[in-house]
């Protein structure tokens, strides 16, 4: 609006004034000036603006003209700028040999990281100490004894219920890229000798959202921990029931929700891994369930994200809102765990269920 005005002033200014382009002037003048009277444009200098002999401005109406003519100026000067720089910032990075898909930007610091260092150090950022996510198999890697996990023979895959033409050709490129077949992996394994049930999701595929082949397998991982009579282990990471596949994807919050139940009533043990970030209908569901949770530091965690829940209440959160320490301190959740310690604490927690001996 502003803007719309001052071009029309600077058009307006060779020609000869109407009544209504003199009022214009007079109300931006007034809305740019502080309280006290004083122009908040600066100066006055009459020799930064082409006057005009016999022309009718008055002098408050020469220092709109005189901010305007500044602002044109400064502007043309970073657009200049930025023109020149352009060349020399593409010249600068063509020496560095930079090999593609080594490097890796840390989101918190910023610094530009080596991947293998980052692998090297549980994807956390050798810098910072940021966690990265973590694709499943490196979890599991993580978590379990080697060569110890077998996955559940569950070949199955979505009808795709809201018949979205784009929804397929996704899922399939994603496993291309991913070489996953779906958002989670569930399978039987070993923690330092303990077998257990596991079930590890995966960021990386739709963020890690609930479609009915997820909330299917995670049942049947529950189902199995049930008839194996084995602790049940959950490393949560989604953006919430995948909306590709509509209220679907909602009962797999109910699915999942009942069939812990019956780990429950069955006396069986569930241990739920919280990690960045667990949002939407898996944190209203299974996330939530544990009989343990735990998390990693930092971790986001939370139903709505803070802005959305920021407009709908219309009031601002407190700082720190939704992180694993503020849930921490308003008993969310049981403890935070660093990743270096999740396989000894885990191993421990299953210990104490049985009522061995592990210390704490
Ligand atoms: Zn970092």
């Amino acid at each position: 609006m502003i803007h719309h005005l001052l071009v029309r002033i600077l058009i307006c200014r060779g020609k000869q004034r109407s009544p209504d382009s003199t009022k214009m002037v007079e109300m931006l003048f007034q809305q740019n000036t502080r309280q006290n009277g004083r122009p908040m444009v600066g100066p006055y200098r009459e020799n930064n603006i082409n006057t005009r002999r016999g022309d009718q401005w008055s002098p408050a109406q020469y220092k709109i003209l005189v901010y305007n003519n500044r602002i044109l100026k400064v502007r043309k000067m970073i657009v200049d700028k930025i023109k020149k720089r352009e060349p020399s910032a593409k010249n600068k990075t063509s020496n560095i040999d930079i090999p593609v898909g080594k490097w890796i930007k840390c989101d918190k610091c910023k610094e530009i990281v080596y991947k293998d260092d980052v692998r090297e150090n549980l994807s956390i950022c050798p810098n910072c100490g940021h966690y990265f996510r973590m694709h499943i198999n490196r979890r599991l890697k993580m978590i379990l004894d080697e060569d110890t996990y077998k996955k559940f023979d569950i070949n199955i895959d979505t009808n795709n219920p809201l018949e979205i033409e784009e929804y397929p050709k996704k899922l399939k490129a994603l496993r291309e890229k991913t070489g996953l077949q779906e958002a989670v992996a569930c399978g039987t394994g070993k923690i330092n000798g303990e077998e257990v049930v596991i079930c590890v999701m995966d960021s990386g595929f739709m963020m890690g959202s609930m479609g009915v082949v997820v909330g299917e397998k995670i049942t049947y991982a529950i189902e199995q921990a049930i008839a194996l009579k084995l602790p049940l282990i959950i490393f949560c990471v989604s953006g919430g029931a995948r909306m590709q596949e509509g209220i679907i994807s909602l009962m797999q919050m109910a699915k999942t929700t009942a069939a812990l139940t019956k780990l429950d009533e069955a006396g069986g043990l569930y241990i739920s891994v919280l990690t960045d970030p667990t949002y939407g209908g898996v944190t209203a569901s299974f996330a939530s369930l544990g009989d343990i949770v735990l998390a990693e530091p930092g971790a986001m965690i939370g139903f709505a994200g803070q802005r959305v829940i920021e407009q709908t209440i219309g009031e601002s959160l407190p700082e720190g809102f939704q992180t694993a320490e503020f849930l921490l301190e308003h008993g969310f959740i049981d403890k935070i765990v660093e990743r270096k310690d999740l396989k000894e604490t885990l191993y421990k927690l299953i210990q104490y269920h049985k009522g061995g001996s592990g210390n704490v």
